[in-house]
C-alpha cells in the first residue's frame, strides 16, 4: 500500500518560510504556507522559520494562531523551530536591550537573542552533528540565537567548537539557531521529517 503523503506546514506570517517550502517540496512531502489558525488542523508537523521573533509572534496572536498552536504542541504535535522560530518555541528569551513577547513556552529552553553580534557578525560554519551522519552540516548563523540552558528533557544535537549549544531536540520538537534553509543540505529536514512520520505511525 503507498504510504499516505505527510503535510508539513510552513509558518508563513514573516521571514525565510520559502526556502523550507522548496526543500520540503523536494523531499516529496506536501508543504502548506500557514496564516490561519484553521489550516493547522491537517497538518502533521509545522516549520517555524527564521525572521523577526517579536515580529512573528505578533503576528501569531494578530491571526489567533498562538493558543491554537500551543494546545496542539501539548497534545504532541511536531514543530520545528529555525532561529527566530526558535526564540518563538522557548520557554525563555534572554535579552538585554529590547523587550521580547512572551514565547509559547512549549520547548524547556533558555534562549539569548542576537547572541552573536549584529547583521554584520553573521557567520558560517562547518558544524558536527551527529544526528546527522559524520559528514560535518554546514550551518548559516545570521543574527542568531543561542541557547543558554536546557531542561532535563532535551537533547542537545549540536553544539559550537566552543561549546555553545546551538540545535536541540525534546521529543517532537526540534530547535536550531542557524538557518537550515539555505543550505543545499537536505539532511536536517530529512530528520524532522523522521522525526514527524514517527509521531504519524508511517
Ligand atoms: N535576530 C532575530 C530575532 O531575534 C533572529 C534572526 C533570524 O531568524 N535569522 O528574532
Amino acid at each position: 500500500m503507498k504510504e499516505k503523503q505527510l503535510k508539513i506546514g510552513v509558518l508563513a506570517l514573516q521571514g525565510a518560510f520559502i526556502e523550507h517550502c522548496h526543500i520540503l517540496q523536494k523531499l516529496g512531502v506536501d508543504t502548506p504556507e500557514i496564516r490561519l489558525p484553521g489550516q493547522l488542523q491537517a497538518l502533521d508537523g509545522l516549520i517555524m522559520p527564521g525572521g523577526e521573533s517579536t515580529t512573528i509572534l505578533k503576528l501569531m496572536h494578530g491571526y489567533g494562531l498562538f493558543q491554537p498552536l500551543k494546545e496542539l504542541i501539548s497534545r504532541g504535535f511536531p514543530v520545528w523551530g529555525t532561529c527566530a522560530g526558535m526564540i518563538c518555541l522557548a520557554s525563555r528569551i534572554k535579552n538585554s536591550q529590547q523587550s521580547s513577547l512572551q514565547p509559547l513556552e512549549a520547548m524547556e529552553i533558555t534562549v539569548k537573542r542576537n547572541a552573536f553580534g549584529r547583521q554584520v557578525d553573521s557567520f558560517e560554519i562547518e558544524l558536527d552533528m551527529p544526528v546527522l551522519g559524520t559528514q560535518p552540516y554546514h550551518a548559516i548563523f545570521i543574527r542568531a540565537p543561542l541557547i543558554e540552558k536546557v531542561g532535563e528533557s532535551v537533547e542537545v544535537l549540536a553544539k559550537l567548537p566552543e561549546g555553545v549549544i546551538v540545535a536541540a531536540r525534546q521529543g517532537n520538537l526540534l530547535a536550531s539557531s542557524f538557518h537550515p534553509e539555505l543550505t543545499a543540505d537536505a539532511r536536517f529536514h530529512q530528520y524532522f521529517i523522521k522525526v514527524v512520520a514517527s509521531k504519524t505511525g508511517q
